[in-house]
């Protein structure tokens, strides 16, 4: 299988092709090799526009959706993002390449070590990955510039809202268990700007701003 070509036809039919515009968005997706970061069974469908298995119950998103969420943070060079559930580190991988410094938390350990692991391989630094309840966000090293949830969660988490910094862009998939709103606020002062981003069906977000288990 050629990947490069899957990459660049996934890049063209599914992003662009549904409505994805940021350029280095797409580059970034372009670039980061999607099969390397699923088992190896999966990696000739690594490129279609679905979700799949990356161990311990958990999937890697779609990539419109991976898209659609970077772009909707609207980064620029150096800026701060915590990301929530690591996951396969997938989208980890491509907010590095954004140029931004990722902060990531998984709760789940065998997740995190092996997403840790992953990007070190590929020589990814500007990312910190913390094995903890992501739903409380990281305290001590707000204010974030972006954050974004790849879990869905009940409601939006307060203690994220307040880990945004000024203009701070926060993106995080809000309601029932099997499918939810994708939500993105923007930080003004102390309010905050919402709109809704489409519908999605992410995996739970598991946490003390989230659900029970
Ligand atoms: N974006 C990832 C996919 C994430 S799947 C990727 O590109 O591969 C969602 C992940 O969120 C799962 O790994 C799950 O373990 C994790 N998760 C769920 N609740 C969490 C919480 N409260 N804190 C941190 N991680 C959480």
């Amino acid at each position: 299988m050629d990947y490069l070509v899957a990459r660049q036809r996934m890049v063209a039919e599914q992003l662009v092709g549904r409505g994805i515009t940021h350029h280095r968005v797409l580059e970034a997706m372009a670039k980061v090799h999607r099969h390397l970061f699923v088992e190896e069974a999966f990696w000739g469908r690594a490129y279609g526009n679905y979700p799949l298995p990356i161990g311990e119950k958990q999937t890697i998103s779609q990539p419109f959706t991976v898209a659609l969420m970077t772009q909707a943070l609207e980064l620029e060079e150096d800026q701060r993002v915590l990301e929530i559930g690591t996951g396969s580190g997938y989208q980890t991988a491509i907010l590095v390449e954004l140029g931004a410094k990722v902060y990531s938390m998984e709760r789940n350990r065998t997740l995190a070590i092996r997403a840790r692991r992953r990007l070190e391989s590929f020589g990814y630094d500007d990312v910190w990955i913390r094995i903890a309840d992501g739903s409380v966000g990281w305290k001590e090293k707000a204010p974030f510039d972006a954050i974004v949830v790849s879990a869905g969660a009940p409601e939006i988490p307060t203690s994220l809202i307040e880990q945004l910094a000024e203009n701070g862009r926060l993106v995080v998939p809000v309601g029932q268990l099997r499918n939810q709103v994708l939500k993105k606020g923007t930080r003004s002062g102390t309010s905050i700007q919402w709109a809704d981003l489409g519908d999605c069906a992410f995996v739970k977000l598991i946490g003390q701003q989230g659900w029970d288990s």
